[in-house]
């Protein structure tokens, strides 16, 4: 289970410290190059046991920028869907 972060992100650096299990780098720290911050696929938990909803995505003031992704091969929180932001207007 994880989230992803996308390609409008504005290095704003608001997700970083927000996150319970360390899985934002910057962009300078991104594995795939882009410039933007990343999440790591393999040790995001969506929050789930520690926030109602994903902290990053929350504090994220870009629209859209953070999408649920099942990159890790795992299950996104039910209901949910593959590239769908987390959070919608
Ligand atoms: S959903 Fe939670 S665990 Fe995953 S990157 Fe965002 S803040 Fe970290
Ligand atoms: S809060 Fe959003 S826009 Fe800011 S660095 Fe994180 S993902 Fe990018």
């Amino acid at each position: 289970m994880a989230v992803k972060i996308t390609d409008i992100c504005i290095n704003c650096d608001a997700c970083l410290d927000e996150c319970p299990t360390e899985s934002i780098v910057d962009n300078d720290e991104n594995p795939t190059g882009e410039d933007t911050y990343y999440v790591n696929p393999e040790t995001c938990t969506e929050c789930i046991g520690d926030n109602d909803s994903p902290a990053c995505a929350d504090a994220c003031p870009t629209e859209g920028c953070i999408v649920w992704d099942a990159r890790s091969g795992d299950h996104i929180r039910e209901g949910m869907t593959e590239g769908q932001p987390v959070v919608e207007d």
